[in-house]
């Protein structure tokens, strides 16, 4: 049955990697839920056996009714109908349930998948795919990929079946006539053919306009503060316009061309049946002339054999509207991870933090290197302070430490081991990171506190934020701790944030700080909270601290200048004042400030 299919399914796509891709996502979907799909598979038999039967009692219908005297056959006929229906109708029902069960089973599954892929991405993964493309490709592609198998096992199972039932119950009533239409058929259904051709043409289009839609709303909610203050609304109103304006006319097009078969269809009906009407009065070489009955049930199979063969004729259209999604899911389930966590990852040891970089080279995209030939050490239990101009590489040592990127040169230690051959878990246990900007999820603020350590208690939740500065302003909140923070933190201040952000790493208890100072300016008062919440954390840790501000730099133990992926001086703020170079215009300039 399987290697059947795999020989059938170029008939069904374009391409051959079209049709690799449409076989992968057969043998990954329908083993797992076979009992589901062979009972789907035996109610469409069912359906189609009742369906080519209803044609063939039309017949009987009439010709019972002409022989009303029959009682015997009335009864038979009338008992047939009324149970033919009943097992159509039934088999119908069940046909859709297991095939729906299955579709929804298969959605899922594959969202999930998807979904944990991409929590297995790197952060360079994100940076350079654009969010309403990830959106669209989780949402959207898993529920294409079901369609076509719904469409397959469908029009292969259950309208191939209808329609060799009907044909049969044509030529068994009508042999002659049948083969007069089974002229015509393949030629109407050509026409259809061509415009179904165009059809296809046009759904091309329509994933694009669509991800265009996702991306503007998105922009939109994230970027609204730009927008207003910009007066942006016009230029986002033109472009939402545009997009929806494209779907629409898109959608408008596929079904003026979708309909457009009817008119075509119904001509050749109505010469069909005009054709039987003349003809029934003559007989045919000479036969005997068709009974009213047998015409009855001929015109009725071949009315009814008309939806099953559409369906199979646009069963490549809806395929390959479909494959658009597949695509997109294998794309993003094959798009190869680029920071792995080695095989027999080890735990860092129990150390102070002491984190050293070793000839480490890096660059974000090939070409340009952004740190170079770097040797350097963080000293345990010391901070140390980057600074230089904007540019110089200072948040990129960060993004290395944590582990967001990989060097593609050199190695970078902590407490002796190569952070590459560490477990994630343990890593990640070692290090605090407090950012410019504090995402907060959608939670209350101890939740969002929590995230830290989350078998912390209540009061360890307060007491880091009691140590964090943040304690006082989450008590005058409206539930006090357990206060939803509305979407991103909206109503929270930049510098309440950041005592949030503090507070968390106060509860992580993680030996190394890594720490990029935010560059706005918080007002006095909020800044002298979120230092004096800094020195407390920063205390007895090993810091790693991207400076801005004069008074860090005054306090830490190391100050290392960066220009262009090189540490140009390094020393205490002494040493390089008297030094007399970078260090020294840099912190003269601040000083002024
Ligand atoms: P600093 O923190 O000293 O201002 P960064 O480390 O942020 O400097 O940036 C150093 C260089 O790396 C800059 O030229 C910046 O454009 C580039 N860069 C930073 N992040 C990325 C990224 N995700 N992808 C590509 N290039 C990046």
């Amino acid at each position: 049955m399987a290697s059947l299919l795999k020989n059938w399914l170029p008939a069904f796509t374009k391409s051959a990697r079209d049709n690799s891709l449409l076989w992968r996502l057969l043998r990954d979907s329908i083993p797992e839920h076979k009992n589901r799909y062979f009972l789907a598979v035996m109610a469409m038999i069912v359906v189609a056996l009742t369906t080519a039967s209803t044609a063939w009692l039309m017949g009987e219908i009439v010709d019972s009714m002409n022989d009303s005297d029959n009682r015997a056959r009335v009864y038979w006929v009338a008992a047939a109908v009324a149970l033919t229906f009943m097992f159509k109708g039934l088999a119908s029902f069940a046909q859709a349930v297991l095939m729906a069960r299955a579709g929804n089973r298969i959605v899922a599954e594959k969202q999930t998948t998807l979904y944990n892929r991409l929590l297995k991405q790197g952060v360079g993964f994100f940076s350079t795919t654009e969010s309403s493309d990830i959106l669209m490709r989780v949402t959207n592609s898993a529920q294409r990929a079901r369609s076509v198998i719904d469409v397959i096992v469908t029009s292969v199972v259950r309208d191939s079946l209808t329609l060799i039932g009907l044909i049969a119950v044509m030529v068994y009533q009508q042999p002659v006539l049948s083969l007069v239409s089974l002229v015509v058929g393949p030629v109407a259904m050509f026409g259809v053919q061509k415009i179904l051709a165009r059809v296809r043409e046009v759904m091309k289009q329509e994933l694009k306009s669509i991800a265009e839609i996702i991306k503007v709303v998105q922009e939109t909610a994230t970027g609204v503060r730009v927008i207003k203050t910009f007066s942006l609304e016009g230029v986002m109103s033109d472009r939402m316009d545009q997009a929806v304006r494209n779907v629409e006319k898109r959608n408008n097009k596929i079904v003026r061309l979708e309909n457009a078969t009817a008119p075509l269809m119904d001509t050749i009906t109505g010469l069909a049946i005009a054709s039987v009407v003349v003809l029934s009065s003559v007989s045919l070489f000479g036969g005997q002339p068709a009974s009213p009955g047998q015409l009855m049930s001929f015109v009725t199979a071949f009315l009814m054999a008309y939806e099953p063969a559409k369906r199979l004729m646009r069963m490549r259209v809806t395929i390959e509207h479909g494959m658009a999604g597949v695509r997109m899911m294998f794309e993003l389930l094959d798009k190869p991870i680029t920071l792995l966590e080695a095989e027999n990852p080890v735990e860092l040891p129990d150390g102070p933090g002491h984190v050293k970089f070793d000839k480490v080279g890096f660059s974000y995209t090939d070409g340009k290197s952004i740190i170079r030939d770097m040797t350097l050490d963080f000293p345990a239990g010391k901070t140390t302070a980057l600074v230089g101009p904007s540019g110089g590489g200072k948040s990129t040592i960060l993004n290395l430490i944590l582990r967001l990127y990989d060097p593609q040169e050199g190695i970078i230690q902590i407490d002796g081991v190569d952070i590459k051959t560490a477990s994630f878990a343990s890593l990640r246990e070692k290090i605090s990171y407090v950012g410019q900007d504090t995402f907060l999820f959608s939670n209350t603020v101890a939740e969002n506190i929590r995230i830290a350590r989350p078998d912390a208690t209540d009061e360890e939740v307060v007491e880091a934020a009691r140590v964090a500065h943040a304690d006082e302003f989450i008590r005058d909140l409206p539930n006090g701790y357990e206060t939803k923070i509305g979407e991103n933190g909206a109503f929270l201040s930049g510098g309440q944030r950041q005592r949030l952000a503090i507070a968390r790493a106060v509860l992580k208890e993680a030996p190394i700080l890594v720490l990029d100072e935010a560059t706005s300016a918080l007002d006095a008062n909020s800044e002298a909270l979120v230092k004096s919440a800094l020195e407390r954390v920063t205390e007895g840790r090993t810091t790693i601290v991207v400076a801005h501000r004069l008074s860090t730099v005054i306090h830490a133990d190391q100050i290392c200048y960066l220009e262009d992926g090189r540490v140009v001086e390094r020393g205490t703020r002494d040493e390089l004042l008297a030094k007399g170079e970078k260090f020294k215009d840099l912190y003269e300039m601040q000083l002024l400030d």
